[in-house]
């Protein structure tokens, strides 16, 4: 008697267990089943990383290892996760041209030279894209000296133009050289007090000037700003649209909901990746903010 009460027991462990995982499944795949990607819905969600350095030393916030960036496109590779650029993005939004499934975002920040030494190569090992917004005046400065410190310095004009021509890196705007914190201005944020066609003056003049250097070395003119330090207001805003981006990547944290609203390509989260927080629990966190978003 004992035995037989001993083995229902153990039989309702085994049901419980079951239902539970059947239960769990259930309501993973319809979370993924409202984002895929697909004509008649056109509400994608579009996870975005933010990477800085990736070099040997000093990890942190924004520096990891060359092992944990390839871990990140095993993962995506396991994951069928697919790496595009801020122009497929675009031209799925604008003339609605079809996007792998799972499409994910690489941004880099700031034009490292580790980029090129630590990154590109994987890249091409890979077969993976990335978004590498580039700072106009540190690029010139390092194109003009021999400098190959891996710790600091920065890609020259060459580098960027091969990395473009190889089609896994992508070349956007982080300004030609308001990338710093300098005479009462935070990046390219407004000045206190700063009349709005002064302030338009200042980043248009500083904007095109890398649209134009950019468009000779690649032969592709950006078409997306990334926001220095994610520092911008509603006229950066106003100010970047009329100057004809497409597109804006902040660093507000959380996950994209992009559809055939031009709107949705303007303020884009980004996730950052930093050391020690690999991609699988990166977009776990992030999927988990969808819960509180009510757009
Ligand atoms: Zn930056």
């Amino acid at each position: 008697m004992k035995v037989l009460i001993k083995c229902k027991q153990y039989y309702k462990t085994i049901l419980v267990t079951i239902a539970f995982i059947l239960l769990t499944l259930s309501i993973a795949s319809s979370i993924y089943d409202i984002y895929e990607v697909s004509s008649s819905n056109p509400k994608i969600c579009v996870p975005i990383i933010m990477y800085h350095q990736v070099k040997d030393n000093s990890f942190g916030k924004d520096v990891i290892s060359p092992t944990e960036f390839e871990s990140d496109l095993q993962y995506l590779k396991d994951n069928k996760y697919n790496t595009i650029t801020m122009t497929q993005l675009i031209d799925y939004v604008y003339n609605s041209t079809a996007l792998p499934g799972n499409p994910i975002i690489l941004t880099f920040d700031d034009g490292y030279l580790n980029t090129y030494k630590n990154v590109y190569p994987l890249l091409k090992k890979y077969d993976m894209k990335i978004v590498l917004s580039v700072v106009g005046k540190t690029v010139d400065d390092f194109s003009k000296v021999f400098d190959d410190n891996i710790n600091y310095a920065s890609t020259t004009w060459n580098q960027i133009k091969e990395m473009s021509a190889s089609g896994h890196v992508e070349i956007q705007n982080h300004s030609y050289n308001l990338h710093k914190i300098k005479n009462g201005r935070y990046g390219v944020y407004q000045k206190n007090g700063e009349a709005f066609i002064d302030y338009e003056t200042v980043l248009a003049e500083d904007f095109m000037k890398l649209q134009e250097i950019v468009e000779e070395v690649t032969e592709k003119a950006p078409n997306t700003f990334t926001y220095p330090y994610g520092k911008y207001n509603n006229n950066t805003e106003d100010i970047i649209k009329k100057l004809g981006f497409k597109a804006t990547l902040s660093c507000t944290y959380g996950v994209n909901l992009i559809d055939n609203n031009p709107e949705t390509l303007y303020g884009l989260r980004r996730m950052c990746r930093s050391h020690r927080y690999p991609m699988a629990e990166l977009l776990k966190d992030g999927i988990e903010t969808l819960k509180y978003r009510n757009d």
